[in-house]
């Protein structure tokens, strides 16, 4: 097997390198370099400069506006975009809503809302989780009841990753509570400017405004918005997540986050030598770095398989679970190579800063890092659930 990319391949490299050099602005580099929030200006313009270019969905099929990319040249996009510090594309409509639309939606959803998802006029976020509906998300309550040409929605859904600036959200609501909890579930996609919803704010670890509660009081949403069937919601949801699993594998930022980790242990020094040279440290660098490039074969043969029509599977679940054990590894490195500048995670502590604190190059956010990604061993099913579904196929026989 010849790992080496072939001309084709290393040409089409150089071009997304001359795109990224030549369209990605520097602030933007630079913030995400810096591990700083995204604003939601920031990600806008970030999606409209990918649009322009016709390289914004890589995974959606060219009928749709997908860029017709073959696996390896989507692998190549990620890691080039990584490497050169561009925004992360928010995944909820582009990576999450689409596929569910492109397969179960009806004509009129795909004619409406897929070109509105590419312009950036929606912005979307994924209202699954409620309280007391995580892991056991088939218990969720949040109830839709017909009423005419509408259903009314009343209920509650939380961790809305960047609700506060979508105007849609996609829906897990209850349309049959006598039917077993599965089978009584629907998919439905809402307007955030509908009267009746309220978006609260959670403050996390790191002291930012990512994610939300929002409500539903009496909210009118016209049955054209349901995709697919009434209680046929849950197998919609599942192939969802399949998505969301698979783009969690973070081959990219993986791949940025352990150059980054290098150049800072080059840089601190232990005992009058590079950190780097450091047994002990060199031999967790080492570990992460085959297990990352073991994974991201793993990655390239399932994108492969996704692009020949089959649904990531388990395999899903398993890129889930390795990506962000390395990705938390990572950022378990950088925070010990940063020793005690990991201490403040205030922003205010940057680099060029000359007092005789001034921290390392790339310090300056690891601690944040390090808090936030906790995050990654539980959004998109925890990592101990996945493990149950691994372990279902694996020893149990069923998916
Ligand atoms: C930062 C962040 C962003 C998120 N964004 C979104 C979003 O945009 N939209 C959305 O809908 N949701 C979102 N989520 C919610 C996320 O999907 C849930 O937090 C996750 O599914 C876990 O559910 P829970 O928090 O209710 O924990 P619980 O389900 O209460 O689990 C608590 C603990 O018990 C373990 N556990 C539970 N059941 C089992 C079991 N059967 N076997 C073994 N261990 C088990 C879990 O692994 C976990 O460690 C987000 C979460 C976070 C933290």
């Amino acid at each position: 097997m010849d790992l080496n990319y072939s001309a084709e391949e290393l040409a089409f490299r150089d071009e997304v390198r001359v795109f990224l050099e030549a369209k990605l602005p520097q602030d933007l580099s630079e913030a995400v370099r810096q591990g700083k929030g995204m604003c939601k200006d920031k990600h806008d313009r970030w999606h409209s400069i990918l649009n322009e270019r016709g390289w914004l969905a890589p995974t959606w099929p060219q009928e749709h506006g997908g860029c017709g990319w073959n696996a390896v040249e989507r692998h190549i996009f990620e890691e080039e975009c990584c490497r050169a510090h561009a925004p992360r594309i928010v995944p909820f409509g582009l990576t999450m809503l689409a596929p569910v639309l492109q397969q179960f939606g009806s004509d009129a959803q795909r004619a409406y809302f897929l070109p509105r998802i590419l312009s950036g006029e929606h912005w979307w976020c994924q209202g699954y989780s409620e309280p007391g509906a995580g892991s056991d998300l088939a218990s969720l309550r949040t109830r839709a009841v017909r009423d005419g040409d509408h259903y009314i929605v009343n209920g509650q859904k939380t961790w809305t990753t960047l609700g506060q600036y979508a105007n849609w959200i996609f829906c897990l609501v209850r349309t049959n509570p006598e039917a077993k909890q599965q089978e009584g579930i629907s998919f439905l996609l809402i307007d955030m400017n509908t009267p009746g919803i309220e978006v609260r704010p959670i403050e996390l670890l790191d002291g930012t405004h990512e994610v939300n509660e929002v409500w539903f009081t009496d909210v009118r949403v016209p049955v054209e918005n349901l995709v697919g069937e009434e209680n046929k919601g849950w197998t919609y949801a599942k192939f969802l997540l399949t998505h969301e699993r698979t783009n969690i594998a973070g081959v990219g930022f993986s791949q940025a986050g352990l150059e980054a980790v290098k150049r800072l242990a080059r840089q601190q020094l232990h005992r009058g030598r590079p950190l780097l040279e450091n047994p002990h440290f060199a031999a967790r660098v080492a570990r992460a770095e085959i297990d990352l490039m073991a994974m991201s074969t793993t990655n390239l043969r399932i994108i492969s398989a996704a692009a020949k029509g089959q649904a990531p599977g388990v395999e899903s679940s398993m890129l889930k679970v390795k990506g962000t054990e390395i990705r938390q590894e990572i950022n378990d490195l950088a925070r010990r190579a940063a020793g005690t500048y990991a201490l403040p995670f205030a922003s205010e502590s940057v680099a060029g800063d000359n007092s005789e604190l001034a921290p390392p190059d790339g310090s300056e956010a690891v601690a944040a890092q390090y808090f936030n990604n906790r995050k990654l061993s539980i959004f998109g099913g925890s990592n101990e659930i996945q493990k149950n579904i691994i372990a279902k196929v694996s020893l149990g026989g069923r998916s």
